[in-house]
């Protein structure tokens, strides 16, 4: 067995380090000849000179009608509610109070430790559709909702995408078997929050023309196969379609109900659809791109748009505040996957700043203490 000697072993060991190196040099040799750097890491500092104005704190108290707090039946509410202080957040709106028990505990917490700051949507199953009791059981949940405390009913994606009945097949957002529901929302004046599809990149091809390849990279799961899923046209049409059979209920169209990108066809949206709302959480980058035109769309639009933000992080309301507020040009946005482009500030005025922050959300949610917005 002279072959295993410790002689040996260094040898491979030497062979191996000096191939090794060998191959490093040779790949940073050609990333460097032929300028080759990844997408991710290319991320240039900016040298123009402009004026720059990082803001901290909105200039107007705020709602925030787009927020998840998941922990919520048993958070320590007291360090949330100092940095709604330090942002000037007034209101958060938690869309996530599932129901039942869960939901409960959500209320008590904020009775106890934050009344009048922090709100609740509840949550509802859909894949149990074709119960007998489905009605029922969840007219009931929205009616013990509303006694209890709760403000509003949250609609995942899930219903139009994923969600399925019991034979599994795709429930439709305009099931007709949900009709009783939205209508009941609007008996109980809930306003209902829906999110239906997702960005229409994700139906696309995940290749170099993909505005969201680098999303589609680092989350492969939001790739929507279109042979697998409904198309995004067919998702939103069916959302339209509620809006549309309910006139008496009011929905507040998530994440600018992924037109954004089009407020040409946004404005139009908004202009059919009286009983229908829309918000800003998590596609500030789509405004920010565009400040002409956007604020163009927050003028002619201006008591349909609510302030929402989504995922909870105290930094990132700054860049928020700055887009809104400010006239500033070729700033960051905070994630790359959403924006490899810069912002600018559309400088709204401050009459559609106060419709914006809090304004319309105290329209459509008059339960909100009103003197937290006298400034
Ligand atoms: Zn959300």
């Amino acid at each position: 067995m002279r072959f295993f000697s410790i002689k040996n072993f260094f040898k491979i060991f030497l062979f191996v380090s000096i191939l090794g190196s060998l191959c490093y040099f040779i790949i940073v040799r050609l990333h460097y000849t032929y300028d080759i750097i990844s997408f991710e890491d290319y991320n240039p500092k900016s040298t123009l000179v402009v004026s720059s104005n990082e803001i901290k704190r909105s200039k107007y108290p705020f709602i925030d009608i787009h927020n998840h707090q998941f922990d919520m039946p048993v958070k320590d509410l007291s360090d949330l509610v100092s940095e709604m202080d330090s942002l000037n957040m007034a209101f958060m709106v938690n869309l996530s109070g599932f129901r039942g028990q869960y939901l409960k505990m959500c209320l008590d917490n904020i009775k106890k430790n934050a009344p009048e700051r922090l709100g609740v949507f509840v949550n509802l199953n859909w894949e149990n559709i074709d119960s007998d009791t489905f009605l029922e059981n969840n007219i009931k949940i929205l009616r013990d909702a509303k006694k209890d405390g709760a403000i509003g009913l949250k609609v995942y994606k899930s219903l139009g995408l994923t969600d399925k009945d019991s034979n599994g097949n795709r429930i439709a957002v305009n099931d007709p078997r949900i009709d009783p529901i939205w209508e009941e929302c609007g008996k109980l004046g809930f306003p209902v929050l829906i999110h239906s599809a997702d960005p229409a990149s994700f139906w696309k091809p995940k290749d170099k023309n993909n505005e969201r390849w680098l999303e589609l990279k680092q989350k492969p799961n939001r790739y929507r196969n279109p042979d697998l899923f409904p198309s995004f046209e067919s998702i939103i049409a069916e959302q339209h379609n509620v809006f549309e059979k309910h006139p008496k209920t009011t929905f507040i169209n998530a994440h600018l109900g992924w037109m954004g990108n089009d407020l040409d066809r946004l404005s139009l949206h908004l202009d059919k659809y009286p009983n229908v709302v829309t918000e800003i959480g998590a596609v500030l980058a789509e405004l920010g791109r565009q400040p002409k035109r956007a604020r163009k769309f927050f003028i002619d639009h201006q008591d349909k748009i609510l302030f929402g933000k989504d995922a909870y992080n105290q930094q990132e309301y700054y860049t928020y505040f700055r887009v809104l507020e400010t006239e500033d040009e070729y700033f960051d946005y905070y994630r790359k996957r959403h924006a490899f482009w810069k912002m600018y500030g559309l400088g709204l005025p401050d009459s559609i700043l106060k419709k914006v922050y809090y304004k319309n959300a105290l329209r459509i949610l008059p339960s909100i203490n009103k003197s937290l917005f006298k400034s």
